[in-house]
């Protein structure tokens, strides 16, 4: 398994993350990509598990395999680090990360990658989903909306594309084409 990586990518509010835990707990060979920010932690979230949460200067100091602005002032990337502790333990790297960090990242790994963008049927259903989370000030959740629709024309450069209009089939399709590509 050493060496393997997928990545996941979709438009803030597109269920990619629960679509990730669920990943995580059906396949014991997944291990989560712990990215770094410079956000503040959402109640509930912890340090070391959710993400590093640094501050600007310490993040300037560390090492990434890919960095971004994903939004302006805030600061995500994939720590070296990180990726050879997954690989040490033998697993094979999730990456949940945004549309312009999957495009990178599966640029780095390019063969050694799956990169699978999910998708839902339009921007209004992930305005709708970004209100209902109600985890963003009304200025966040705008820059996210604004986000998400420039990020949904990015799927041609996954290698496969999922919709999420049901939970569950785009759960088992990820499934399958994770076990496929993992072998
Ligand atoms: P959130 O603030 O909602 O946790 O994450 C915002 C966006 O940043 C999400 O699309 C998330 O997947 C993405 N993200 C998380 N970690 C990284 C990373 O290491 N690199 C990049 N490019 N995006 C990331």
């Amino acid at each position: 398994m050493i060496g393997k990586a997928i990545i996941i990518s979709a438009p803030s509010g597109s269920g990619k993350t629960t679509i990730v835990r669920h990943l995580l707990k059906v396949n014991p060979l997944l291990q989560f990509s712990i990215s770094a920010t410079t956000r503040k932690p959402r109640p509930l979230e912890v340090d070391g598990k959710d993400y590093y949460f640094l501050t600007a200067k310490d993040f300037l100091t560390k090492e990434f395999v890919e960095k971004e602005e994903v939004y302006e002032g805030f600061f995500y990337g994939t720590l070296k680090s990180e990726i050879e502790r997954i690989w040490q333990n033998g697993r094979v790297v999730l990456f949940d990360v945004d549309v312009q960090g999957g495009v990178n990242l599966k640029e780095y790994f390019g063969d050694k990658a799956l990169s699978i963008f999910i998708k839902v049927d339009s921007p209004e259903v992930i305005k709708e989903r970004l209100i209902k989370r109600n985890t963003e000030s009304t200025e966040d959740l705008k820059k996210r909306i604004d986000k998400a629709s420039y990020e949904m024309s990015f799927e041609k450069d996954f290698d496969i594309v999922i919709l999420n209009q049901n939970l569950d089939i785009a759960q088992k399709d990820a499934e399958n084409a994770i076990n496929k590509f993992i072998g």
